[in-house]
């Protein structure tokens, strides 16, 4: 998947064009896939997979282009409880709000 495009949802629904109320869902996932890491997205699409139940993997293949195998192994991992996927710090060391000691210190200024 290209890092940079937003995936057009290939469900028959989007791809006939017309309206329908799952079409913003459809797109908003894919948004929100173009800012997520390769994990991230299969995680999402690994539940969103398990909410719509058998024959969900396709579904959510066509609406994300991830493929089956790789929301599969996103639900395996899930049922795993994430156990080989040791949580790394996707903020910068030092990122977010500086501790309130800082603050009072550099309001003084
Ligand atoms: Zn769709």
């Amino acid at each position: 998947m290209d890092d940079t495009a937003i995936h057009q949802c290939e469900c028959p629904a989007c791809l006939s064009g017309a309206d329908h109320p799952e079409r913003q869902v459809h797109e908003q996932i894919n948004l929100l896939f173009q800012r997520l890491d390769e994990q991230q997205r299969r995680w999402v699409a690994a539940i969103e997979s398990k909410k719509i139940g058998y024959g969900g993997d396709t579904v959510v293949a066509r609406v994300t282009g991830l493929h089956v195998d790789t929301i599969r192994r996103g639900r395996e991992e899930l049922d795993a409880g994430l156990v080989d996927r040791p949580t790394e710090r996707v903020r910068r060391p030092g990122a977010g709000r500086p501790p309130l000691k800082k603050i009072r210190a550099s309001s003084r200024i």
